[in-house]
């Protein structure tokens, strides 16, 4: 039963908050807590009298005393551990704190300090958010979604955490990502937060470094495989549809041999989709479309190479393959300018097995037989960037170091401006850094990056680094799901993301060498995404609301403001 609701005052039209508690509640709720901004009057008829010291604070006085803790953390995962306190304190204090500093925090709530977090979750643990359902809890994941007190849950971010970032399984640790995630959709979109739930399907680790540690807070088994993991999702998605029916559900950092394949048998189950799949997609095929109408070309005239054959690598490879096609190229003859590398080498048709994601891509044994390779079966990305020639370098291995000078040096020599994009996370996992792409490719390279890095100076000339950040697509469709009550997520708003991304790269973005809008214009770049996502819910003719003549209305009407609004004590009734 939630125990407050937004209402407007007849007489006045002022909005506030019905509360149906009182006293210290109030002030250990983080949705509800105002900490020293209770007003007299509050304090008085909410039972906080004598409960909070006298000074009565404005919202910008707090932010001032938040500014000035946060600065004296010394370390990034110190910051992290600050910000997540300061959720839990105070949701409305923390989210206004991530507004006036999105740029500077986002990276620390979310990769690359994230990560770190995760790893260390156990050992930097304070409070529980969201919630955890593990195989013991097959049977009664009903009741824990009743125990969940909010009635309006409109996302959740689930994640097994088999794969978190491209640092790979970290039991329990994984739930620093959904929480992560959620915080941008607010931060980013303003879904309000007490609509969002956090959950970690906790089925085990085989990550034995946890195992082995003594203050690991997840569940000590190995992973759970096979049909009964598939029947605990099976039995997930019921309740979830049940308690809440029209809530969107996102897939998170699920090892891609189970991404795929939930992808496929749920995404017309239940309104969901795989950010890691399909939210990189958008944002890659962006920095793309965004390259190539800088250098006056057609998506259809690149020839993309991928370093790492997953997830993310399918997600973009099928995002190029609509674009290719909506420019008039068929389907094969757009596949046929995309080629996967993958830790065995250039894939190919007729050879090892190959999972059923990176089988549309595999390049047929005849047109490597010319080719001049150290071992035909095993074909570099050196050798294959050294044959192809291609415009377009991607990199979602996980495997840093990996474009090296001479793959740069091959690539540049047949490709005036070619785009080279190591978006493997965290930054340590970077396959290029910045600064090389540019120094290798004598200053020529477009280059993008999964996770942030500073400025290149090079020759003088200094070269702002866009990231391909997938905060800028999924808070907006989210957003936009939310708004329209969408039934299910379709390829298709992926490209509508897409393309109200690369519209919102400024001619100055591209000048400064970026491919991407700053992230400091993220919560812009989030409502014009989800405007023109909501247009195509419409038009896809998928809204669960009567279709709207004025979507930016509809829109800005369901994004939430951090502010604190006036208290009444209304019990319930
Ligand atoms: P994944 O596990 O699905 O795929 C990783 C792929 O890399 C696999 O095909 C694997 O075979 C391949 N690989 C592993 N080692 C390799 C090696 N030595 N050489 C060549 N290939 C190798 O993971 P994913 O979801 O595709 O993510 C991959 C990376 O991309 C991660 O680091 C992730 O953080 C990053 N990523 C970035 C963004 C972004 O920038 N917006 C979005 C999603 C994922």
């Amino acid at each position: 039963m939630n125990e407050f609701h937004i209402r407007s005052d007849v007489r006045t039209q002022q909005r506030y908050l019905a509360v149906s508690a009182k006293g210290v509640h109030l002030k250990d709720h983080p949705l509800l807590n105002k900490g020293t901004a209770f007003s007299a009057e509050e304090r008085e008829q909410l039972g906080l009298l004598g409960i909070l010291p006298p000074k009565i604070s404005n919202i910008d006085e707090q932010l001032a005393r938040v500014r000035e803790a946060y600065s004296q953390k010394g370390t990034n995962l110190e910051r992290f551990v600050y910000l997540v306190a300061l959720q839990d304190r105070n949701e409305t204090l923390f989210y206004r704190f991530m507004l006036e500093n999105i740029e500077e925090l986002l990276p620390i709530v979310y990769t690359p300090v994230v990560g770190e977090a995760c790893q260390k979750y156990s050992h930097i643990y304070r409070r529980g958010r969201g919630i955890w359902i593990t195989p013991e809890h097959a049977d009664r994941i009903d009741a824990i979604l009743e125990n969940v007190p909010q009635e309006d849950v409109r996302v959740i971010v689930v994640t097994d955490s088999e794969r978190i970032l491209g640092l790979g399984d970290q039991g329990a640790g994984g739930m620093g990502i959904p929480i992560g995630k959620l915080t941008i959709y607010t931060a980013a979109a303003g879904i309000y937060t007490g609509q969002t739930l956090p959950v970690c399907l906790d089925v085990g680790t085989d990550n034995t470094a946890l195992l082995a540690d003594p203050m690991y807070l997840g569940w000590r088994k190995p992973r759970l495989r096979g049909p009964a993991y598939d029947e605990l999702i099976e039995k997930f998605v019921a309740a979830v549809k049940k308690r809440w029916p029209g809530v969107l559900l996102q897939w998170e950092d699920f090892a891609n041999t189970n991404a795929f394949r939930l992808l496929a048998q749920y995404q017309e189950a239940i309104c969901s989709f795989n950010d890691d799949i399909q939210g990189t997609g958008a944002v890659a095929l962006s920095g793309m479309i965004a390259a190539i109408r800088s250098k006056k070309e057609r998506m259809s005239d690149q020839k993309v190479v991928f370093f790492g054959a997953g997830e993310a690598a399918s997600g973009i490879a099928e995002q190029c393959v609509t674009l290719m096609k909506a420019e008039g190229t068929s389907e094969s003859d757009a596949r046929r300018r995309i080629w996967f590398v993958d830790s065995k080498g250039l894939v190919l048709a007729g050879g090892r097995p190959l999972p059923d994601h990176k089988k549309p891509y595999a390049r047929d044994n005849g047109e490597v037989a010319s080719w001049k390779v150290v071992n035909p079966a095993t074909i570099t990305l050196l050798e294959t960037v050294q044959h192809v020639h291609p415009t377009i370098l991607v990199g979602t291995s996980g495997t840093p170091g990996t474009f090296t000078e001479p793959i740069i040096h091959s690539m540049a020599r047949h490709c005036t401006q070619p785009v080279i994009l190591p978006l493997s996370n965290p930054t340590s996992k970077t396959e290029c850094a910045p600064a090389h792409a540019l120094e290798w490719s004598e200053g020529r390279a477009l280059v993008a990056t999964g996770s942030p890095f500073p400025s290149v100076d090079y020759n003088g000339r200094k070269v702002r680094i866009g990231q391909a950040n997938n905060a800028f697509i999924f808070p907006g469709v989210g957003l936009a799901i939310v708004a329209t009550k969408a039934k299910k997520v379709t390829q298709g708003m992926f490209r509508a993301a897409a393309s109200a991304l690369a519209d919102a790269v400024t001619p100055r973005d591209l000048s400064e060498g970026s491919l991407y809008p700053s992230v400091s214009r993220i919560r812009e770049v989030a409502r014009k995404v989800a405007i023109e996502v909501a247009r195509h819910v419409f038009e896809e003719k998928l809204a669960g609301v009567p279709d709207s003549k004025d979507v930016v209305k509809l829109i800005d009407a369901s994004i939430w403001f951090p502010e604190y609004l006036p208290y009444r004590y209304e019990p319930r009734g």
